[in-house]
């Protein structure tokens, strides 16, 4: 059976109804709403680098955590709270409630989804699976629930390269899913024996490799940091490919005061608080009167905002449901991700 298989993105109207434009006093008075929800229903925010910065900013003012999704489920596992807020895409709020099953888990909308989630339905990827019984199943976080119970082990960018050099290591062949740009990256790293299904991340496969060589003549001074979801092209062009926080790291640590950035145009935020001084340029994508999809920032993300923040608050609905046994099977190797990246990321 071909791993190629049809793409869809069915991204709902709500994307263009998130609400991200505020009076300074409406924005304050909704702050002050939300916190005030946060103490009433003993509730945290875990929030991704790629939502609007209204939300990692309150995130960071109440004690909640902005982060990447293998940052997220570690801080999440470790808050007292009986509600965690989980404010990014959908995978991410299934992964907090199957490390925390006794725990309440909304999210501001159920709608906010991901292309390689999508792209890796249960039943297509057992029927693949099924093809090669003697190889250890790996899949990125950016799976639902089902996907990762039937898995070996669950990673996240800042693991993976880690994770298959050990499973190269102790002889094992590998299946990889969902996204093919990661797994021929890490492929040609490592040169482990990997089949990869083939899906991938809209916004990262948006940006344009030819475009951004013109755009690194304009500033021969910046440094590139492409994530690596995005195709091999550009990561050719990169001088550090990396998950959105080793991508941080980069921009804090390296010399240079300006930094061409092929990821979420949201992870800004971060950068420019930890080096204000520093500029930050989008790596070039289709653009806006093309046929982008993205233009550097996922749609699904943009649905996070503070209005359907406080409304979950208010509400308490948009709950992450599971049925207990998927989460039983999926705590085996996400939790094996977790104890992973205690031992190798010290
Ligand atoms: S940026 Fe890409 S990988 Fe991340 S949630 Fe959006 S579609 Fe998925």
């Amino acid at each position: 059976m071909s791993s190629v298989i049809k793409q869809e993105f069915p991204i709902t109207k709500d994307v263009l109804g998130a609400r991200n434009e505020y009076s300074q006093d409406e924005k304050e008075e909704k702050k002050k709403i939300i916190k005030k929800l946060l103490k009433e229903r003993d509730a945290k925010i875990v929030a991704h680098y790629y939502v609007h910065e209204d939300i990692q900013e309150i995130a960071d003012e109440t004690g909640g955590f902005v982060a990447d999704s293998l940052e997220m489920a570690r801080f999440g596992m470790k808050q007292k709270e009986s509600t965690l807020i989980v404010a990014g895409v959908r995978f991410m709020g299934e992964t907090a409630k199957i490390l925390n099953p006794e725990k309440k888990i909304i999210m501001p909308t159920l709608e906010a989804e991901c292309s390689l989630d999508l792209n890796c339905k249960y039943s297509e990827f057992k029927k693949f699976c099924d093809q090669f019984p003697d190889r250890e199943i790996v899949v990125y976080a950016n799976t639902s629930a089902k996907v990762k119970a039937m898995a070996d082990w669950v990673v996240t960018s800042s693991i993976a390269v880690k994770l298959i050099e050990y499973l190269k290591n102790n002889r094992k062949k590998i299946i990889w899913a969902p996204d093919k740009h990661l797994g021929n990256y890490i492929k040609n790293i490592t040169n482990a024996d990997m089949k990869i299904w083939k899906s991938s991340c809209i916004v990262h496969e948006e940006f344009k490799s030819n475009l951004l060589i013109d755009l690194k003549k304009e500033h021969p001074d910046a440094a590139v940091l492409v994530h690596p979801e995005s195709d091999l092209k550009m990561i050719n062009l990169a001088n550090v490919v990396g998950s959105t926080t080793q991508l941080i790291k980069a921009s804090k640590e390296l010399p240079n005061k300006k930094f061409i950035v092929a990821t979420d145009n949201r992870i800004f935020y971060k950068m420019k608080q930890s080096s204000p001084d520093k500029t930050f340029i989008e790596a070039p994508s289709g653009g806006a009167g093309a046929t982008c999809k993205s233009c550097a920032h996922c749609p699904w993300m943009a649905m996070n905002d503070l209005e359907k923040l406080e409304n979950v608050l208010m509400n308490q609905n948009n709950e992450i449901i599971l049925d207990p046994k998927t989460i039983e099977e999926a705590a085996i190797s996400t939790n094996k991700m977790i104890n992973f990246a205690k031992e190798f990321l010290k």
